[in-house]
């Protein structure tokens, strides 16, 4: 193994700050767009990234901000704890009356098999293990239930325990319908009766905004003219400390390249040290980014590493976003310092590396847990996404082989990740 890796390696090895970042991040609250809790830790960020070296930059981000207020579910004369979706419209003080369809898990045949049932009525769905091949996103089945005629979405929590489960809704500014994710004792007290479609009321008070957050970056330029990006999301559910997702990512990054910048000057590639926020908000802060970017500056980025929940289970996978060359590379770097690491190769617009990859940049997501339901993810976007769900041990796990990606990706000399790719640069 290269010096300098064993060296790096070593440093996250005794490396204890990592798991202060993370305790700090989750003490300062979930970080949902627009609170305070948000501000505090772009703040606490900046600060950290500050300390490693070299002038930080704020990139100002305008969105469409929303901000929950209440929401409450009624039936059969009772009320029911709910958390309105991200984005969801508000119904108005008398709330929306309507009969509930349960559709089960809520896949398209589900959506098929009940036909024009749908029209006119709420639909119910269930939560799902999000980081898994087969997985059918929340907001995929929030459109479904739109474009057949639902007036209303409620998605339960797969799991026992009364968790409320959150998420986005996918809705827009004047197109979207009230959504709010509810327990799974709740989702099966609705259906206690003998009625096929029960009858609730659902109450959801928001306010919508003209909102503005920042990504931030640093950048410790290497001897060429490339860069590698290492990226991670700021902003989370307030349900919890959204410390799986994405305190881990935060934290790790930040060990990452404490560990590298000693080395980065001797390195052919610059590594671009970023934290995007309102990722929660459909992607919004990287696409805001990219989007950006001049044509030469998105070919200036060689690869894009994203931690998006990177402890939880030891395992860890890279989501190659359909570019051939990057599952070969990163395995190799990571069998180089000793680790092995999983991948799934098909695009896949579950966090901040799609922007990039969309737009002809190789990008890959590191996660944990993949296609491991068991796995103490399986409590992300609900009140158990807290700190003591993770283990340092799988913290320092994830920043040695992030180090491992990240020094490879920069030291190579030569780095096509690009060829073989369906969309080109
Ligand atoms: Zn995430």
């Amino acid at each position: 193994m290269d010096d300098r890796l064993t060296a790096v390696l070593g440093t996250l090895a005794d490396d204890e700050a990592a798991w202060r970042d993370l305790s700090a991040l989750c003490a300062l609250g979930g970080r949902f767009a627009g609170s305070e809790s948000e501000a505090a830790a772009i703040e606490f960020l900046a600060t950290r990234l500050a300390e490693i070296g070299g002038p930080v930059v704020s990139h100002p981000v305008a969105y469409a901000g929303w901000e929950r207020v209440t929401s409450v579910l009624e039936a059969a004369g009772r009320q029911f704890p709910c958390e309105s979706l991200v984005r969801s419209p508000a119904t108005g003080a008398a709330g929306l009356a309507a009969e509930v369809i349960d559709l089960g898990r809520g896949a398209e045949e589900d959506f098929a098999r009940a036909g024009h049932h749908i029209a006119g009525r709420m639909v119910l769905v269930r939560h799902e293990y999000m980081f898994a091949t087969h997985t059918v996103h929340r907001r995929r089945k929030y459109q479904w239930a739109m474009e057949r005629g639902a007036v209303g979405f409620l998605i339960a929590s797969h799991l026992p325990g009364d968790l409320l489960v959150t998420g986005s809704s996918g809705a827009v500014p004047g197109h979207g319908i009230p959504a709010a994710g509810i327990s799974a004792e709740t989702a099966a007290e609705l259906f206690a009766g003998t009625e096929r479609y029960p009858a609730v009321r659902l109450r959801i008070e928001c306010r919508e905004t003209r909102a503005r957050t920042e990504n931030l970056s640093l950048e410790l330029p290497g001897r060429g003219e490339e860069w590698v990006v290492l990226c991670a999301h700021v902003d989370g559910h307030h349900l919890a400390q959204s410390a799986m997702d994405n305190g881990t990512g935060l934290a790790a990054v930040l060990a990452v390249a404490r560990a590298l910048a000693p080395h980065c000057g001797g390195f052919q590639r610059g590594l671009r040290v970023m934290f995007f926020s309102v990722e929660e908000w459909a992607l919004a802060g990287s696409r805001h980014y990219v989007e950006r970017l001049e044509p030469s500056a998105r070919d200036a980025i060689a690869c894009v590493l994203n931690l998006d929940s990177v402890a939880g289970h030891p395992a860890l996978t890279a989501l190659t976003s359909g570019y051939p060359a990057l599952g070969p590379f990163l395995v190799d770097a990571a069998r180089s310092a000793g680790m092995t690491l999983a991948i799934h190769q098909p695009i896949m617009a579950n966090s901040d590396h799609y922007n990039f990859a969309v737009n002809g940049i190789p990008a890959a997501r590191l996660v944990a847990g993949f296609d491991r339901p068991e796995s103490n993810l399986r409590y992300v976007l609900t009140p158990a996404d807290t700190l003591d769900r993770i283990s340092p041990r799988e913290l320092s796990h994830a920043m040695k082989l992030t180090a491992a990606l990240a020094f490879h990706a920069c030291q190579a000399p030569e780095l096509d990740l690009r060829r073989g790719a369906a969309r080109g640069a």
